[in-house]
């Protein structure tokens, strides 16, 4: 259905309303105070068009802690940054197994199954590094976040890593640690485990808010371009593949059932974020904090099942 036939004002009022009702809404990751503190009765929903409209419900401008959605911003980095080298050091293939599964590391010789689990992304921001210190890549990835969502008028400098956040991910990041020690045993970590986990963690700390990161995602719908500057921001082949990567590993062990159930490329947080791109059509992000047993947004994905069905966006929907 093409969108400009839809009333989406009414389609995402609707699903903010049957969302706000909801009395299952997951758990709340706790395994950091900070994220714990979060209520579940949120919910945003941001929805940019690719004509730029954009269509808000529910707390979509409040700030939450994107966590592994960043995981798609520094991919996209380090393509720009190493290009197709990056593929010697990180696979292609949904895990099947959970964020921070060290097991098929012992029988894959330290080579991560895809950089959307814990495993691939700490290895990317190995890459990322390069020459920097981890302070200036940091900075870095917070620069391009924002220069992402930029949509010439509401500014962006609000987007900011969340201290209290990233040190939380730093004194609990136990597996993360052995994730990363593992690799370099291997060879396959290339800089000081603190330095690159020093990256790892901040980009986890990210805090956006629906609108930011459905603004942040107009790359991915657009081609690899950025629709309202025309600049580009990774080729349209690129853009393709890290879509491609979403949809099969998008969301860990529950990536076949999120294709099943949403079929749209889609990254998601333990903040309980989810970016999810309709290519051509829409960049749309949602947000409910309480989780599901595989550590997906619980009622951020009944939101896009919801979306989905109303609007025909699914990429398995007949092109209209
Ligand atoms: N900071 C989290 C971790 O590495 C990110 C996990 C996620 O969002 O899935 O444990």
């Amino acid at each position: 259905m093409h969108s400009h036939s839809l009333d989406l004002k009414a389609i995402t009022a609707e699903i903010a309303a049957e969302i706000a009702q909801a009395t299952d809404r997951g758990r709340v990751a706790d395994y950091i105070p900070a994220l714990g503190a979060i209520s579940p009765a949120h919910f945003g929903m941001a929805i940019v068009l690719a004509d730029g409209t954009c269509h808000l419900a529910g707390d979509a401008d409040v700030a939450f802690s994107i966590q592994s959605i960043s995981k798609v911003f520094s991919l996209t980095m380090a393509l720009g940054a190493v290009g197709d080298a990056i593929w010697k050091r990180v696979g292609r293939e949904p895990s099947g197994s959970a964020f921070n599964s060290i097991i098929q590391l012992e029988t894959e010789r330290g080579i991560p199954r895809n950089p959307f689990i814990n495993a691939g992304a700490i290895v990317v921001c190995d890459m990322l590094l390069g020459r920097y210190e981890p302070r200036e890549a940091i900075g870095d990835m917070v620069r391009f976040v924002r220069s992402l969502a930029d949509d010439g008028q509401s500014g962006d400098g609000d987007i900011v890593i969340d201290e209290h956040v990233a040190r939380g991910e730093a004194e609990t990041g136990f597996r993360n640690m052995a994730l990363a020690n593992y690799m370099r045993a291997f060879g396959n970590i290339h800089h000081p485990v603190e330095h690159t986990l020093g990256l790892y963690f901040h980009q986890c700390a990210i805090a956006m808010s629906c609108r930011q990161l459905a603004l942040a995602g107009r790359y991915l719908m657009a081609g690899g371009r950025n629709p309202a500057t025309g600049r580009s921001v990774v080729s349209a082949q690129r853009a393709r593949r890290i879509n491609a990567l979403m949809l099969m590993c998008g969301h860990y062990d529950g990536s076949g059932e999120f294709a099943f159930r949403v079929g749209l490329p889609g990254k998601s947080g333990v903040g309980g974020g989810i970016l999810a791109i309709a290519p051509g059509v829409a960049s749309i992000a949602v947000w409910s904090p309480g989780l599901n047993e595989r550590g997906n947004s619980q009622l951020g994905t009944l939101a896009l099942e919801r979306l989905v069905r109303k609007t025909g966006w699914s990429i398995f929907d007949p092109v209209p």
